[in-house]
């Protein structure tokens, strides 16, 4: 009998460790308000990062582009959008990565009549956070970038006068994404937020539009939120419309 108890034990163990928590989290950098009112200095060495997960999006340094984390390698789609690998030690002011360990994978395509984002949400709880992989050939995408910033003017601004577009026809890549539901307002992006990178890592950005012609999606809900507050961190402000228009790239 002792025995068969340890062995439930030694069972119970091996579970946790193959799943721990940890891998179930998301955790960010400092708030999407904050990022809005032009707190652009990087604190958190993406090294660091590394540490809550391999996958997501963010930014860097002075708002310096799109930053993609994928298979936990870093790339930057810059305002220029020739994409570059990004060293661990360089910094970001506002990121968001988990461990990808997708439950959940469905093909899509655009011939169903439904939005590909509602084919997706689908297969979400709207209520909880989830990292999506979208990787495939995209019939059209459009992605923007935003340069390097040396003040803190508020990124709406860069946004109005400062973002580059760039348009993918036929284009093999994959999404980085994430879903927040609506009552993290304020903390992060409620809805999708994707980011792209061509299969070649030579292209990429923020995700304004996209239509597959067949991709595969692979989720991973979150059931655990951290969030990492940096030295002297300023909250910001909200304002809802500010941050679609920002985030639709208007
Ligand atoms: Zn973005």
């Amino acid at each position: 009998m002792r025995r068969f108890i340890l062995l439930a034990c030694l069972v119970a163990l091996a579970g946790c460790a193959t799943k721990p928590r940890e891998r179930e989290t998301l955790a960010q950098v400092s708030t999407i308000d904050s990022l809005m009112a032009g707190n652009y200095d990087g604190t958190v060495r993406l090294s660091r990062l590394y540490n809550y997960g391999d996958f997501g999006l963010g930014t860097l340094d002075r708002l310096d582009g799109e930053l993609i984390v994928l298979d936990g390698q870093a790339w930057q789609v810059p305002v220029s959008g020739e994409a570059r690998r990004v060293a661990p030690a360089e910094r970001t002011p506002f990121a968001a990565l988990t461990h990808f360990d997708p439950e959940t994978i469905l093909v899509i395509d655009n011939t169903s009549g439904i939005s590909p984002e509602q084919q997706v949400l689908n297969h979400l709880d709207p209520d909880r956070f989830a990292a999506i992989r979208v990787h495939g050939r995209f019939s059209s995408l459009r992605t923007r970038s935003v340069p390097r910033q040396e003040t803190n003017r508020p990124l709406p601004a860069v946004i109005a006068d400062g973002q580059k577009t760039f348009d993918f026809t036929d284009v093999e890549g994959t999404m980085v994404g994430l879903y927040c539901p609506a009552y993290v307002k304020g903390l992060n992006v409620p809805g999708f937020h994707f980011h792209f990178i061509t299969a070649d890592r030579t292209a990429g950005g923020h995700v304004l539009s996209w239509t597959p012609s067949s991709v595969v999606v692979a989720i991973d809900d979150a059931s655990t939120f951290t969030m990492l507050i940096p030295d002297g961190f300023a909250p910001g402000a909200g304002d809802d419309k500010a941050l679609e228009a920002v985030e639709k790239g208007k």
